[in-house]
């Protein structure tokens, strides 16, 4: 039969509206021709001011473009433009993005201050009320959105979802001739006050490029379901997460699964890993796994990125482990220097490898790559440059030698 060439696997392009985040001179723009973007939260009370403003801080410093917190009462909300002032006083210009639940349409509009400093308010169509009471709520939030010019986020999630809309929903469906099942009728609940929501706010004036949405659940299929569907009947920009996705590896694989695959779609403007911190594990994590997830599909490059393989049994020694760890170590510690000084140093690829059966290969494969000796191969380490056999250390020193190699590397 007739070959063809297979083609390279690539995300497939979305094109939604853009958003504009902005505080001060810092515009990060989100969705359109946008890179995905990179987003957390804070977990420390908001009405501890100095403790927000340095999480908001190592959350920035880790690579979160965008940086969300709890306003949940007036004292939280008294204390958001005294965050934003810290963090300015630091020079840290990253957005704060208000999270508000129930009480938000209050805080906003009783706190003006507190208003002018986030750069854009979550809102939660399931949390702001019932009936009449909703509709005015919602308005008022999206007034203080015209009057300040900020976007908003319509954030659904299914823990909180419009528990009326549901209902009207469950009742409408058990009309049908055939019933959807329960699921169905969630997932059509969730997109439902989405966009309408997104509808009602472009009738009171929104901008529809100032509106994001997100539909978030805690299941992996049920989010690739969710989202596949959400994306395709709107072309708002989308806030992509998994929620509450728990801990530890679990968390961070259901994570990278879910968002991997709807990212490989095109699906999701930002992007924010929801774990839970395990005890002494700092919040930063869940940005440098978000980070992870879009330079593993190719979509942003961050760190420079090292291969290395796994070890076996023809490598009894551990010096490849420790050396691919050491040279990892290095390279992210240096990017705060090395971004400012050598441009695209990010892309940068290093193969660390423990053998002659994968290892030149590998190693020809990157920018520059070792080769360690595996067990009964002659005690040579061959380095590989731009896919050339460079040189071959030997003795005790091969570590610090090839460290030296890879900084000489990029410097050049
Ligand atoms: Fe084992 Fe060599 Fe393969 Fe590494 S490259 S996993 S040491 S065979």
């Amino acid at each position: 039969a007739a070959c063809t060439p297979i083609e390279a696997a690539a995300p497939r392009p979305r094109r939604s509206r853009q958003a504009r985040i902005a505080w001060g001179s810092r515009v990060v723009t989100v969705g359109g021709d946008a890179p995905v973007r990179v987003q957390s939260m804070t977990n420390t009370d908001t009405v501890d001011a100095i403790g927000t403003a340095i999480q908001v801080k190592e959350l920035a410093q880790a690579g979160s473009e965008v940086v969300r917190i709890t306003v949940n009462t007036p004292e939280a909300a008294q204390q958001v433009p005294y965050i934003r002032e810290q963090l300015d006083r630091m020079g840290i210009d990253v957005p704060l993005v208000g999270d508000f639940h129930y009480n938000g349409h209050r805080l906003l509009s009783d706190h003006p201050a507190c208003a002018e400093a986030l750069s854009k308010y979550r809102i939660n169509p399931g949390n702001v009320g019932k009936g009449d009471k909703h509709d005015r709520q919602f308005a008022q939030m999206i007034e203080a959105a015209l009057r300040w010019d900020r976007p908003v986020r319509i954030g659904v999630n299914w823990g909180s979802l419009d528990q009326e809309l549901l209902a009207r929903m469950m009742d409408e469906n058990s009309r049908r001739a055939e019933p959807w099942d329960a699921k169905a009728v969630m997932y059509e609940a969730l997109i439902t006050s989405a966009i309408g929501s997104a509808e009602r706010a472009r009738g009171l004036g929104m901008n529809p490029d100032q509106i994001l949405l997100s539909c978030k659940v805690s299941g992996v299929q049920d989010l690739i379901s969710v989202y596949r569907e959400l994306a395709r009947r709107c072309d708002y920009a989308l806030h992509l997460g998994l929620t509450e996705a728990g801990m530890g590896t679990k968390g961070t694989v259901a994570s990278s699964v879910a968002m991997g695959i709807l990212l490989q779609e095109g699906i999701g403007d930002t992007i924010r890993v929801s774990l839970t911190p395990q005890p002494g594990e700092a919040r930063t994590q869940e940005v440098v796994i978000a980070s992870e997830i879009l330079q593993a599909l190719g979509l942003r490059s961050f760190v420079p990125s090292v291969t290395a393989c796994p070890g076996c049994g023809r490598t009894t020694s551990t010096t490849f482990q420790e050396l691919a760890k050491q040279i990892d170590d290095h390279l992210r510690a240096q990017m705060p220097v090395w971004r400012e000084r050598y441009a695209g140093v990010e892309r940068l690829k290093v193969a660390v490898m423990g053998c002659i059966v994968n290892g030149p290969g590998e190693s020809k494969h990157a920018d520059i790559g070792i080769s360690l000796p595996g067990t009964g191969e002659a005690p040579a380490a061959p380095v590989f440059i731009d896919g050339e056999k460079a040189l071959t250390l030997r003795g005790d020193n091969i570590a610090a030698e090839f460290h030296q190699i890879v900084e000489t590397y990029i410097e050049k």
